[in-house]
């Protein structure tokens, strides 16, 4: 059941479409969150009151909290960020918070039927030179959102949408959040495997962005401040050439007198290589 409810209302069972319903009709007094501004509790910052909710929806979302059900991702590619809500973005500063309900943000989620960060970028992209800070301006943009949109004053609303982008932290927003990065060794440099005994396993350093907004959800989350800076490879100095480090690791476990299992390893990068480590069994 909470599966189906995790999904962005657009893309849901049809029982999870009136579900999200009802929870956004319960929503909490505080934050204030207008309704137009209610997509998924689950992508957003605000929550139902459980007292609102029929039993069984609250049971749901009681199991959500117990499990720590989240959004969170350790990379997020740009078309991920642009699919989330961004009212009461889940990955922005508290500077967001009075953006939320600005007057020009109903002219935004209203008129110009804003709700995702992708939306919101392709109105803040005015870069016609035609573009100007006044309500009479007469670029392309501008025009259309008048005659299309009603809008009144569509150089305040792009406006709004650009000071809204900058709330986006960096791992969240569409310009920032992660490139494509890859683990990079030619097939040269596998090293043969001689001895059957000793496998060699390649440690990957990437962390796949989540191919849908359905795939974000994590259960057991910390209830830590999660990072908000982008995953970032450490950038190759030119003419270095990458080379593999093979390590050599082990390990043991057993279990002591008060039943505790100890472990202890290391790893040997190599005679007398500063990087070696080991960690001792507790006696
Ligand atoms: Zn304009
Ligand atoms: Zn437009
Ligand atoms: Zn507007």
């Amino acid at each position: 059941w909470l599966k189906g409810l995790l999904a962005p209302p657009q893309e849901c069972p049809q029982w999870a479409f009136f579900a999200h319903t009802l929870i956004s009709e319960a929503a909490l007094a505080s934050p204030v969150v207008k309704p137009r501004a209610r997509i998924s509790s689950f992508l957003q910052t605000w929550s139902p009151s459980l007292k609102k909710l029929s039993p069984h929806l609250n049971r749901i979302i009681k199991t959500a909290k117990i499990y720590n059900i989240r959004w969170e991702a350790i990379s997020i590619n740009n078309d991920i960020a642009r699919r989330l809500p961004v009212w009461f973005h889940i990955g922005a500063s508290n500077n967001l918070n009075k953006l939320n309900n600005h007057s020009y943000a109903t002219c935004l989620r209203e008129k110009h039927a804003v709700t995702s960060v992708g939306q919101l970028e392709n109105i803040t992209a005015r870069q016609s030179p035609l573009h100007r800070q006044n309500k009479a301006c007469t670029c392309k943009h501008c025009d259309h959102d008048r005659t299309s949109f009603n809008c009144k004053k569509p150089f305040k609303c792009a406006k709004l949408a650009n000071e809204i982008l900058k709330c986006i932290l960096p791992k969240w927003h569409p310009k920032t959040c992660t490139n494509g990065y890859s683990l990079i060794i030619s097939p040269e440099q596998i090293p043969p495997e001689n001895n059957p005994e000793e496998k060699t396993e390649f440690f990957d350093p990437t962390f796949p962005s989540p191919e849908s907004l359905k795939d974000g959800f994590r259960a057991f989350v910390t209830s830590k401040q999660p990072c908000t800076s982008s995953a970032i490879q450490s950038p190759i100095t030119p003419g270095d050439i990458p080379h593999l480090t093979t390590i050599t690791i082990t390990s043991s476990h057993r279990i002591n007198r008060d039943r505790n299992y100890v472990s202890g390893g290391g790893a040997f990068f190599g005679q007398d290589d500063a990087r070696n480590l080991s960690v001792n069994l507790p006696e």
